[in-house]
Formats: C-alpha cells, structure tokens, sequence
C-alpha cells in the first residue's frame, strides 16, 4: 500500500468498513474511496476528506464505478449480523456472493487493481469441529471437508475460493482473513444485528439503568467463543493484505470465554450483578469455537492480543454514552454513530 494509491474500502458505511476508512486516514493514505449501500446518516463513520459513494455493490455496474482506478480493493461490504441475524437471513447473506464476485470482475476489467481483499469469517469452520463446549482452536484446514453455517458460511467459503480462482486463473493478487467475532465502539449495538459482546454490553446497561437487575442471555451460557478488538482487526487485514499469504487465514483472538464469562466481565465494568435468565430457545450458534493463531504467528510474527477485559470496558463505555444519548432523545449524537434505521 502507498499513501498515494487509490484504495477502495467496499463496506465502508459498516463496522470493520469505518474503522478501517479511519485507520487508513491516520496513517496519511489521501485517496481513500468509500462505498456502502446505506444513505450517509447511517454510516457508522463517515469522513468528509474522503470520497463516498453510496452505492448496492449488488449491482456490476455500480462495482464497475466503485472500482475504477482503484489500485487496492478491500471488501468489507456483505449482509451481515449476529446469530439471531444469520439464521434468519439465510438467502439474505448468500447473495453478498454478488457483491464479492461483482468486485472481481470489476477489478479485473479496470485492470488497476493490484490487489483484492475479501472478509471471510469462522462460519466456514466444519460445524461437526465445533460441537464441544471446550473451545475447539480451528486451525485453517478445519474448513474442510465442508460443513459451513448455513447460508452465510457457505457464501463466505465459496468467495473465498472464488478469490483463489480469481488468482490462479486470472493473475490477480487476492488475499482472505477469516475474522472470528469482531466487536468494539462504532459498532451496531441494537436493532438485531447486533453480535454477543455489544448486545450483553447494551442488555447490563438497560438493567443498570432501569433498576431492573435481570440479564436475558441466549443459550445456557457455557457457549464458548474469542472475541477480537476492532483496533486488532484492522491493523490484522492489513498486515494480511500486504503480505505473501495465499491461503484464507485465521484473524481472530485466541483468548477464549464462555458467554457467562463474558456477562461477568460487562457486570464488573458496570458495577453491578444480575440475576441471569437463559433463553434455550434462542439462536445460539455452535457450541465452542475459538481461533488457532499458529499459522498467523508463523507468517506474521504478530495477533490480536488485546485483552479482552479492556476492549470490552472501552466498548461498554462507547455504548453507555450513546444509550444515554439516545434517552435523552439526542438524535444527533445517535445518527451520528449510523444507529438510526
Ligand atoms: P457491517 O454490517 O457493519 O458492515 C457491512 C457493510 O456492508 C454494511 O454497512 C452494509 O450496509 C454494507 N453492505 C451490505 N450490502 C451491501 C451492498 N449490496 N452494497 C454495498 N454495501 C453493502 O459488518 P462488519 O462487522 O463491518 O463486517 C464486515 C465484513 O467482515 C463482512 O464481510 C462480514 O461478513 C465480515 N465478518 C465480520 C465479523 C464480525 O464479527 N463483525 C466476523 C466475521 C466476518
């Protein structure tokens, strides 16, 4: 990557997208192009020196716009949520397929590209790897044989192999992190698709705040997962995406929890304790997963090692501020963090 490169930032209206886009600015880069399809208010960061477009990268045409002249393409752009999303979106997420095979099209017919990034996720993992409450450490051959998440799984694995062909076939540089659960500030903390760590933050916050001290938790609560600090992420794509790595590779952190773990640990930011209802009827996801960083250790010397005691305080923190913004009717302020649907 030079500072003077055009870098497209597919997605960038999103979580990962945003964040991205504002690390980018930081480091100097000048001609950064964002693209999502949501209207500008409700981009969770949106920066007035950069060049956005909003735009449905469902669309050829509109990728064909998207990509032109750029020389790094990073697509973080796909129909995405939590659990509760994901198994009740099935066809939803697998037509983001058009989107990442659209941008490698588009990529290769502009013929500026040097190189593509794709987000893929540890919903290609083999369920049947998955199926213990021990925190299975899924190594990148776990993928196969295939038995991904319904639906968005799937999609994720089939990009990841169109990338690969993309590469083989056709010459272009194409690199694939498979993120385990990403969380942090100026990410989606209500309306559904919100993930585990923002939704138990949001959940010990109504209770703090109401006075009612109960605590809704999906599942019996000794799910295991990692969860990995978005400062991590995206300082992770980007060592992926300058690197020689060819294969799809793990960016996720290691430190494994159970879900109650992770309540304890937002209780203890809030200062409070709860009594805890299981819901067993509510998307849960598979029973234990946790990301297995020797590969990326060896390639990189480097992984995600924020602890995540503090990310998750940092994240409380972000929320509590835009929960009490939003009951004090601050419209502005919540808008502003791309919540308003
Ligand atoms: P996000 O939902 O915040 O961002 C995705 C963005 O893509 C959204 O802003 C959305 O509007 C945009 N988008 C969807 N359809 C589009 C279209 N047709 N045209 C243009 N833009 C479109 O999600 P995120 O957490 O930022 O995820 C980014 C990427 O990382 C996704 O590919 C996701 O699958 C992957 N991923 C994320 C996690 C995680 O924990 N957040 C884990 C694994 C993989």
């Amino acid at each position: 990557m030079a500072l003077n490169d055009k870098i497209l930032v597919a997605g960038g209206g999103g979580f990962i997208g945003g964040a991205f886009v504002a690390l980018l600015r930081k480091q100097g880069y000048r001609d950064i192009r964002a693209v999502d399809i949501k209207p500008f208010p409700e981009w969770y960061q949106h920066f007035d020196d950069v060049e956005n477009l909003s735009l449905d990268l469902n669309l050829r045409e509109n990728c064909d716009t998207a990509a032109k002249g750029a020389v790094e393409i990073i697509n973080l752009a796909a129909n995405m949520g939590g659990m509760g999303f994901i198994e009740h979106n099935k066809a939803l997420c697998m037509l983001s397929v058009l989107i990442n095979t659209h941008l490698l099209q588009a990529a290769l017919q502009d013929g500026s590209c040097k190189r593509f990034f794709y987000a893929s996720s540890a919903c290609v993992y083999n369920g049947d790897k998955q199926k213990t409450f021990e925190a299975p450490s899924l190594k990148e051959e776990d993928a196969y044989p295939a038995l991904a998440e319904d639906g968005y799984g799937w999609e994720k694995l089939f990009s990841e192999r169109m990338c690969r062909h993309f590469m083989e076939d056709y010459g272009l540089t194409t690199r694939v992190a498979r993120f385990h659960n990403v969380y942090g500030p100026w990410g989606t903390w209500f309306g559904g698709r919100e993930k585990a760590p923002a939704a138990i933050c949001r959940k010990v916050i109504e209770a703090k705040v109401s006075g009612k001290h109960e605590i809704e938790i999906w599942g019996s609560g000794v799910q295991t997962r990692s969860f990995m600090y978005i400062d991590d992420c995206t300082e992770g794509i980007q060592k992926i995406f300058n690197s020689g790595i060819i294969e799809p590779i793990n960016l996720g952190s290691s430190e494994a929890v159970t879900i109650n773990q992770l309540v304890d640990m937002a209780e203890d930011i809030a200062g409070i304790k709860l009594k805890r209802n299981y819901d067993l009827s509510a998307p849960k996801g598979v029973n234990g997963r946790n990301s297995d960083n020797t590969l990326i250790q060896k390639y990189l010397k480097w992984e995600p090692s924020t602890p995540l005691r503090n990310g998750l305080e940092k994240t409380y923190r972000w929320i509590f501020d835009q929960y009490m913004a939003r009951e004090r009717g601050e419209a502005g302020v919540v808008r502003e963090a791309g919540i308003v649907r």
